[in-house]
């Protein structure tokens, strides 16, 4: 490939900063819309850089390409609800895994009419490794997005022979991944793509929905390596940072999530396959429970000196952000202190409450991690749980044959009333039924929260 001029280098390098600094950005929430900004705006421009200096054949298939990937990617960003939004990125995660594994390919292609001599070997190890983790990431993305999408099952797919394929599918590519650096051959890398393509399937079939946006987060680490090797390959600066720093941070969020569910990344991946695995469907019980109306849960709020909100997945799907804000603010000016519990993997991706409260405009400030606010609840008089249930579920302690058993939890059942607004008593992600729901304390008010809530504001208002 031609030789980069040094202006470009320079303006590559550019956008290699500003990847740093979206990154730096999206770590706080005040910070991340510029962040993300930045990040975009960055890539724009190492995007166009090309057209500028080389001198490209097949323009208006290039352009083609592109005017079609950005049609896509801007229908499907627009269309998205914000619950589809872990499937949504492993799509275009996935894709971009893909993409560099058959950039990998042609560029094996090329090597092949270069004299062997003059093609260094790690350059050979570098293609192969792009060609074969970039289907690994294309595959496993495609098979996450049909387990949320609900395409398919979302609950661990094993079968007999499945640890034998799998060893035997990661043993058929090293061979061919050797056969790729010492022929050059691309039949090899083909084969070598197609058996990442088995080694994604393999991978990803035996985790559980609940694990899913875990895998999707490593898949994304995949897809850096990937392309990171791929910007070594073609001697492109900005695609090894930029691809560097998804790895990194892939691997980061990956860890961060496993640690706040309590649980390994090999136990996540493999759980299934040693009969340890994730989640249930879970039954809804029968067993009795205290439920009120939206009065009495008003008057309850309406003596309260210290309330904590735990918003939770429910109150995403009944998009109540906006009511629940409304409530808060009738109660904090009446003289309560009200603060929003965040657990960390409350909802279905990380940061999922953060974004869905900041949409409706609640003060960064209000927001309070869990570590935080753990030793709070002890002197909280009413915990009203939106839509939460495994974020709060006591079996995380004490049960440990359960999915959850060690995850860190709200410590809820330490405050002096708590009110859980759910539809029913079908249990949360993790399947399994809460101690919490049959307490003398706990008081459940039944119905989708956008509805509950609507009605306990107008009972709280007429108060
Ligand atoms: P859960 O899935 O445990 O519980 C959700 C609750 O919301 C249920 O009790 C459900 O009960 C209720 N609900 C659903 N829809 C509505 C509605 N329209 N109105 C009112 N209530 C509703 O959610 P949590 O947030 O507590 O926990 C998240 C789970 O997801 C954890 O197990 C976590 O490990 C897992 N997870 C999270 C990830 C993340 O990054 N955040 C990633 C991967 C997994 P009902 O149906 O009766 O209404």
């Amino acid at each position: 490939m031609s030789a980069v001029p040094t202006w470009a280098q320079l303006v590559y390098l550019l956008c290699a900063v500003g990847f740093i600094l979206a990154l730096k950005g999206l770590s706080g929430p005040r910070t991340a819309r510029t962040g993300n900004l930045i990040g975009a705006g960055a890539a724009a421009v190492a995007v166009v850089l090309p057209f500028v200096y080389l001198d490209l054949d097949h323009l208006p298939l290039i352009i083609g390409a592109i005017a079609l990937g950005s049609l896509g990617g801007v229908l499907g960003a627009r269309r998205v609800q914000m619950t589809q939004m872990p499937q949504m990125v492993a799509l275009f995660n996935g894709v971009g895994g893909g993409a560099a594994a058959l950039v990998a390919l042609l560029e094996l292609e090329e090597l092949g009419h270069v004299p062997s001599v003059a093609v260094g070997t790690f350059v050979l190890v570098a293609t192969a490794f792009t060609v074969l983790v970039g289907s690994v990431s294309f595959a496993g993305s495609v098979i996450t997005f049909a387990k949320l999408q609900d395409l398919m099952t979302s609950r661990p797919v094993v079968f007999a022979g499945l640890p034998v394929a799998f060893a035997a599918a990661l043993i058929g590519s090293v061979v061919l991944g050797w056969l790729v650096v010492d022929g050059v051959a691309l039949w090899a890398g083909v084969a070598l793509g197609v058996m990442g393509l088995l080694v994604g399937v393999l991978l990803v079939l035996p985790v559980g929905g609940a694990d899913v946006p875990i895998v999707i987060s490593l898949l994304n680490a995949f897809t850096g390596l990937t392309v990171a090797a791929g910007g070594y390959v073609l001697g492109n600066v900005v695609l090894l940072v930029a691809g560097t720093l998804v790895g990194a941070s892939g691997t980061f969020l990956t860890l961060l999530m496993a640690r706040a569910m309590g649980r390994s990344v090999p136990n996540i991946l493999f759980g299934a396959l040693r009969g340890g695995s994730t989640l249930g469907a879970g039954e809804a019980s029968d067993r009795p429970v205290r439920s009120a109306g939206p009065e009495d849960v008003a008057i309850l709020l309406g003596y309260a000196d210290r309330v904590i909100i735990v918003p939770g997945y429910g109150l995403a799907v009944a998009q109540a952000q906006h009511t629940l804000r409304e409530l808060v603010e009738l109660l904090q000016a009446r003289g309560t202190r009200v603060d929003y519990a965040i657990h960390p993997v409350a909802g279905r991706m990380p940061g999922h409450m953060n974004v869905l409260l900041a949409e409706a405009q609640v003060p960064y400030e209000q927001l309070v991690e869990m570590d935080e606010i753990n030793g709070e609840f002890k002197h909280t008089d009413v915990v009203l749980v939106v839509g939460a249930n495994d974020v709060v579920n006591p079996a995380a302690r004490t049960t440990p044959s359960a999915p959850i058993y060690g995850m860190p939890i709200l410590d809820v059942d330490q405050a002096q009333q708590v009110v859980f607004l759910k539809r029913s008593m079908r249990p949360g992600f993790a399947g399994i039924e809460n101690e919490l729901l049959f307490d003398p304390r706990t008081t459940l008010l039944f119905g989708d929260a956008k509805d509950s809530l609507t009605k306990l504001l107008a009972a709280a208002k007429a108060l």
